[in-house]
């Protein structure tokens, strides 16, 4: 009887970002994509949230390869936390390696790494699988859907992918090699990228973006020009460095993420820009207006990037000036509408036209809507079904559009972080969980648990205060106090009355609590945070953190 196949799912189900599954069989893993997610506003001071690897960690020496689908953060930007505790191969795209080297030379690790590039098409032997990878189209170059050859038949994850007919590198999403496995072998269970589940009909060409480019630039010849994208998108920054260089202007890039990858891609001849068509960011104010396209990073509205500095006036390099064009070529991701809208409002304070995707066609989606997704299956003709990649609206959207393809509903599996599912000869079916919690990275201060989490809430809407009191040895012994400090809470008027009823509440639940005469510090502070918990909460209806300060005289 043939082995079983485990694919355990550690994010990327259920919300956008942090991508990360592992494929199983006879005891051996194989992690796809191993990504992060960026903070929403309930995670103050977090950076990043990581999958939890805690499980991947205790199993490390079983892991035998990770395999990357293509270059986004979504997908390889948690790579320099995994490989501090596990160490195996890394296989993608050449680019999408230079990528992720990028990331782990920031992380000391790309020196300890065995990086093992592949090309379209290509097939490999990790661990127990055949892993072949299968080019896709999609808003970063040279993505892969992976087809796992497995003892129970292939696993096909699509990867992040669009059917462009008309790329702007002529690489389609190979359709005719996923055709040929499903009529050969058969496809026995299709992943696929539900980002755009919910969208009826096509994504349009990424080409198309060039067109309207060229208009921008055709009506605003004398205008400096200043263009925004994600540093990943080569296509993108190809498309506008041609329509720059068409109407005379030279390019400056901006932004540190967009030097670094813009180098990669020149040296794997993905980008052709002529070496003269580059100017300088430190001499790019010594050009006039209309000669010049700055292509610069934070099309997110990240605060510390190039695009924000610009539209805060603090820009080392640029200060935006009546006149200028910015064009913001991209979409904000969901979380960040409202930064970006307020470095739109900042550069238009500064006398900046702006242009986004909302009024002229500067944007392309990177993914499949529902005649792409429908026609993936219908090629795919999968025995089951899971969707990935999207919050839980677009998976099941997702499902749905599978099971009006054809695929039985009883094999369509809607999964969320955590589950692990295997293929038997049984079937398909749910087979437990592993840990999906959210790993907060805050900075330089590392991991950053829930419960750090919590109080940055609580301090962030209720406010803290702070009780000190200084306790004699003797029964009843108060000497000090107690002293109330209070920040980020109200103080409007009466509010001096709560203070002194505070004061007073505190000292009378010490005196009962030391009555006794062997007063317990811990117990103290216990009861000095429910009596003021308590008339706060009456009065208030807030709900402060509460700190209580025990100095024993
Ligand atoms: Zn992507
Ligand atoms: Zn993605």
């Amino acid at each position: 009887m043939p082995e079983r196949v485990k694919v355990s799912f550690l994010g990327g189900l259920g919300e956008i970002g942090r991508n990360c599954a592992v494929v199983e069989q006879g005891g051996r893993l194989v992690v796809l994509d191993c990504g992060v997610m960026f903070p929403n506003p309930e995670m103050p001071g977090v950076d990043l949230v990581l999958p939890d690897f805690g499980w991947l960690t205790e199993r490390a020496g079983d892991v035998d390869g990770i395999v990357l689908t293509h270059g986004h953060e979504d997908h390889v930007g948690a790579l320099g936390y995994l490989l501090r505790n596990v160490q195996a191969p890394i296989y993608g795209s050449p680019f999408t390696l230079g990528i992720a080297r990028n990331r782990l030379e920031e992380a000391n690790l790309a020196s300890s790494t065995t990086f093992v590039p592949v090309a379209d098409g290509e097939r490999r032997t990790i661990g127990p699988f055949d892993v072949e990878f299968i080019p896709v189209t999609h808003s970063v170059p040279y993505g892969f859907a992976l087809a796992f050859h497995t003892a129970q038949g292939v696993i096909l994850h699509s990867g992040d992918f669009k059917l462009d007919l008309n790329p702007v590198d002529g690489r389609r999403t190979d359709l005719a090699r996923i055709g040929q496995i499903a009529s050969d072998e058969g496809i026995r269970l299709l992943l696929a990228d539900s980002t755009n589940a919910e969208e009826p009909g096509y994504t349009g060409s990424e080409s198309t973006v060039g067109g309207s480019m060229r208009t921008i630039f055709a009506s605003h010849r004398e205008s400096r020009f200043i263009v925004a994208c994600f540093a990943s998108h080569i296509h993108r920054i190809q498309q506008v460095a041609d329509a720059a260089i068409m109407f005379g202007r030279q390019i400056a890039l901006l932004g540190r993420s967009m030097l670094k990858n813009v180098a990669v891609a020149r040296e794997l001849g993905l980008l052709s820009i002529p070496d003269h068509a580059f100017v300088e960011i430190e001499k790019a104010g010594d050009i006039e207006p209309g000669k010049l396209c700055v292509i610069s990073t934070g099309s997110q509205g990240e605060p510390m990037s190039a695009l924000s500095l610009m539209s805060s006036g603090e820009s080392r390099w640029l200060s935006v000036t009546e006149g200028d064009v910015v064009v913001l070529s991209s979409h904000a991701i969901p979380g960040n509408e409202w930064a970006v809208a307020k470095v739109m409002d900042g550069l238009s304070r500064k006398g900046a036209v702006v242009i986004h995707a909302g009024i002229a066609h500067v944007h392309e989606s990177g993914h499949a809507r529902q005649g792409e997704l429908s026609t993936l299956l219908s090629i795919a003709k999968p025995h089951s079904f899971i969707p990935v990649h999207g919050e839980y609206r677009h998976l099941l959207c997702h499902s749905r559009l599978a099971i009006e393809m054809g695929v039985p509903a009883t094999e369509v599996l809607v999964c969320e972080d955590g589950d692990v599912i295997t293929l038997g000869d049984e079937g398909i079916d749910y087979a437990g969980e592993v840990s999906s919690s959210y790993v907060f990275v805050d900075g330089l201060a590392g991991d950053v648990g829930t419960g750090v989490l919590r109080d940055r809430r609580v301090l962030a809407e209720e406010g803290i205060v702070v009780a000190v009191v200084t306790l004699d040895r003797k029964p009843g012994g108060l000497v000090g106090g107690p002293e109330l400090v209070s920040r980020a809470f109200p103080s409007e008027p009466g509010h001096e009355d709560l203070a002194q009823a505070a004061r007073t509440a505190v000292q009378k639940a010490v005196e009962v609590a030391a009555a006794d005469g062997s007063p317990d510090p811990d117990a103290i502070r216990r009861v000095i945070r429910r009596a003021i918990g308590r008339l706060v909460n009456d009065r208030t209806r807030r709900r402060p953190m509460i700190v209580a300060v025990v100095v024993e005289a």
